[in-house]
């Protein structure tokens, strides 16, 4: 087991901003995740993957950290498209395995930064009209609960637009059960060259970011804030080109962040209109 005093999380979240780790743990397998979670039994702990959905509070000090970049990077072929896929893979590397074995239909997800754990948790997939999330995938998902590996079934998982019943909750993801659709790589290549070159014309990936604050919005509302890029230009402020992406130029604080989805939030209510966070606090 790696553990790291005082590390300080901005380096670990992609949006860079973050707090310290008073512990932070990197169990090397899922037994060593286990035991880590013996010793430090009813204290406080935050999971974190990719990092790529999280604002954290760059003033606190957090205990424990557990780190599952290195938990299980396995990927078996059960054949005829159905895989075990370990929760610290990356997508991009799943998307790629299965698609020179002639199966796919994850490309959609190509541009996501996360791994395969936190994209469960977040039942990550594109924008609510297409229908398209990773949960459409799933077969199951096996998880630490009570310090056992369970398995939940995909119903059991309770499925949302951005969410499952694994955020917020004290089931840490290990790894899941996928079964993907037969296709040819030819074709796989060119669904993942549409989507990147769709993300490259509409994202500002080129600053820091966490991809969508809210999951549930006022298309006219955000239009307006993405607009007038509510925020200072020398922190955190809203992309003038990415609707609904907040982004750091880099000297940007929590507190800034904050405000801003405040200020958004107090907008929605003001037109009496719906707004959900879809990006996780850690507070
Ligand atoms: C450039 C960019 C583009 C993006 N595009 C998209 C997109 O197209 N679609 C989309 O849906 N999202 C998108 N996102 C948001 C983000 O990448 C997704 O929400 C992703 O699923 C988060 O995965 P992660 O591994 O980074 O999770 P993290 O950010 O590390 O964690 C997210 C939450 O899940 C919990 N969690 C993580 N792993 C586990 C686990 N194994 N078990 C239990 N809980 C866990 C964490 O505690 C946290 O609450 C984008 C983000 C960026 C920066």
């Amino acid at each position: 087991m790696v553990v790291i005093n005082n590390e300080k999380l901005e380096k670990y979240t992609t949006f860079k901003i973050g707090g310290i780790a008073e512990k932070f743990y990197i169990p090397q397998g899922v037994d060593e995740l286990q035991q880590l979670l013996k010793c430090i039994e009813g204290e406080e702990r935050y999971i974190l993957s990719g990092g790529s959905n999280l604002l954290i509070n760059d003033k606190k000090i957090f205990k424990n950290v557990i780190s599952l970049q290195n938990v299980d990077n396995s990927i078996i072929d059960y054949s005829d498209g159905k895989f075990y896929v370990g929760a610290s893979v990356r997508i991009q590397k799943f998307i790629n395995y299965a698609k020179k074995r002639g199966y796919g239909g994850l490309e959609f997800l190509y541009s996501v930064p996360g791994m395969l754990g936190g994209l469960i948790a977040m039942n990550a997939g594109r924008g609510e009209g297409w229908n398209q999330s990773i949960s459409n995938y799933i077969v199951q998902v096996q998880g630490i609960v009570d310090n056992q590996i369970k398995t939940f079934e995909k119903e059991e998982c309770n499925f949302e637009y951005r969410t499952s019943k694994f955020i917020m909750s004290d089931i840490i993801i290990v790894g899941a059960v996928l079964q993907l659709n037969k296709d040819t790589p030819d074709h796989i290549d060119s669904l993942i060259s549409e989507r990147m070159d769709t993300v490259k014309e509409v994202q500002e990936r080129n600053k820091a970011n966490f991809g969508s604050v809210f999951s549930q919005s006022n298309a006219k509302i955000m239009n307006i804030v993405r607009k007038v890029g509510l925020g200072k230009k020398k922190g955190v402020h809203f992309s003038k080109k990415t609707t609904n992406w907040l982004v750091n130029e880099g000297k940007g604080t929590y507190a800034e962040a904050l405000a801003l989805i405040k200020v958004v939030r107090i907008l929605h209510k003001l037109f009496n209109k719906k707004c959900t966070l879809e990006i996780q606090i850690w507070d």
